[in-house]
């Protein structure tokens, strides 16, 4: 039985895989979710424990793929996904303390934890075009780490042309350069006279009104409301507990967090059958989720510039995704919640409150406290941390209380894609670079400065689009 996938807002039709991997953001407004959800007894646990990364994820992901892919081809392109990735183990643990490890995924090409998802996602995609016979085109918003990792992602991809908006002067030089020295025909940087708000409005609109592009293509989207991208991020989880001693002891995790995506990916793994007891929200000065948690009303802020960049945003988008689950699946419910929400903010009831609070801790920790973590991280052990991972440690260590067992934190780049955050922790370390992008800035830079103009852009774009 193949799974089906359903809007959290229930107005939209429900779709198979195929579908919901096209689609991104369904009709209604809301985001696509599983109508069911794979579960794993003890003993499926067991017979998992030994497999490889890619093996993991084809038993993972198979169930939901079903009927779209079948497992042969899922399975090639798993192994394809993550061969490139520069430790043979894909995703290590590190131990930090007696109970206190690192899962390390930084290894894949552009030295974040999106390229677990947009690897897998570029080939899903061009696997189900090349098939049907279609193109589309991929708009993206990125602060940063997103463009990047779609580029890597589905440069190789035909029947694909890409499209990654930037606010111009507003990423980082290398997050920059990881997205504009690119060399391929179907990769376009677009660097927009804006910030990163004005970006991902211009991409929302476009998903509205896209009948400006050729040939009736449509557009596809790339960020963590596209279900492929949350299914591809549960498979760690399972990686991650089988490695310190899951499943016979629960398992915890704390997750540095913006758009909610990795972290419902971990919830997800927790419905699946995995033991885990806690699941920590790490959020940075931007703590609407953490606000959330504590308080049950869920109210957006302005945005304030951190040394969590990627973590900088004032809406978590798949949060959504838990509010289904909460309110016990009632689209209806879902739908009046998100309507009274872009009104102002919106109370949580006392029964959907403490479901969140029974599996979720959080916490906020802001930039002095990321310097500090850097530090302290480094002093006693050695080892150097992102700032987004800095963010998720010390979260680890004041939910602690909650946690029983081992706790995981998800280290979710690599400490030289922030050297200028890792910098100002004064460790006296200078992150280096992997081998594979010690000549980035060597290389020729490509991208086009546009006017913050949806027509312009628009234009632009259909007339970029390969034939
Ligand atoms: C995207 C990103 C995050 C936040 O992930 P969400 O799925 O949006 O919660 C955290 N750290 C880094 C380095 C990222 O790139």
């Amino acid at each position: 039985m193949s799974i089906r996938y359903l809007s959290t807002r229930g107005q939209a039709p429900a779709l198979d895989f195929e579908g919901a991997l096209l689609a991104g953001l369904a009709r209604d407004g809301g985001l696509y979710v599983p109508e069911s959800l794979p579960s794993f007894t003890p003993s499926d646990l067991a017979a998992m424990r030994n497999l490889s990364y890619p093996e993991l994820a084809t038993t993972i992901i198979a169930p939901f793929v079903e009927g779209s892919i079948d497992r042969q081809t899922l399975s090639r392109l798993a192994t394809e996904s993550y061969r490139d990735f520069r430790h043979q183990a894909v995703a290590p643990l590190l131990q930090l303390d007696q109970d206190q490890w690192l899962l390390e995924l930084f290894h894949g090409p552009t030295l974040a934890f999106k390229d677990f998802a947009l690897q897998l996602l570029g080939r899903l995609l061009s696997h189900v075009l090349a098939r049907r016979g279609e193109r589309v085109v991929i708009m993206g918003a990125t602060s940063g780490d997103t463009g990047s990792a779609a580029i890597e992602g589905c440069r190789h991809c035909d029947n694909v042309d890409i499209f990654i908006l930037y606010p111009e002067g507003r990423v980082s030089d290398v997050q920059r350069r990881q997205m504009t020295t690119v060399q391929a025909h179907n990769v376009n940087n677009l660097a927009i006279k804006g910030n990163f708000d004005d970006c991902q409005a211009l991409v929302k609109a476009s998903f509205v009104a896209d009948q400006f592009l050729p040939d009736g293509r449509s557009l596809v989207a790339v960020n963590s409301i596209n279900w492929a991208r949350i299914m591809a991020q549960i498979v760690y989880y399972f990686y991650a507990a089988f490695a310190v001693g899951g499943p016979e002891r629960a398992v915890n995790f704390s997750v540095p967090t913006g758009n909610f995506g990795d972290i419902y990916a971990g919830y997800l793994a927790h419905r699946m059958g995995l033991p885990i007891n806690n699941l920590v929200i790490a959020t940075n000065r931007n703590d609407v989720l953490h606000r959330m948690l504590t308080t049950g009303t869920y109210e957006r802020q302005a945005i304030e510039a951190s040394l969590s960049p990627s973590m900088d945003i004032s809406v978590s988008s798949n949060f959504e995704r838990l509010l289904f689950d909460l309110y016990d699946r009632d689209a209806d419910q879902v739908a009046q919640l998100m309507r009274d929400f872009a009104k102002g903010h919106i109370t949580l009831s006392d029964e959907a409150l403490s479901k969140a609070q029974a599996l979720f801790s959080s916490a906020r920790i802001d930039d002095e406290e990321t310097c500090e973590e850097i530090r302290f991280i480094w002093e006693r052990t050695g080892q150097l941390i992102d700032p987004h991972t800095a963010i998720g440690t010390r979260a680890a260590r004041l939910c602690a209380d909650k946690a029983d067992g081992p706790m995981v934190t998800l280290s979710t780049a690599h400490p030289a894609k922030f050297p200028a955050a890792v910098a100002k922790a004064e460790t006296g370390q200078v992150p280096v670079l992997p081998g594979h992008l010690a000549d980035l800035f060597e290389k020729e830079e490509h991208f086009q400065v546009l006017d913050n103009d949806l027509e312009a852009i628009h234009a632009f774009m259909a007339a970029q689009c390969r034939v």
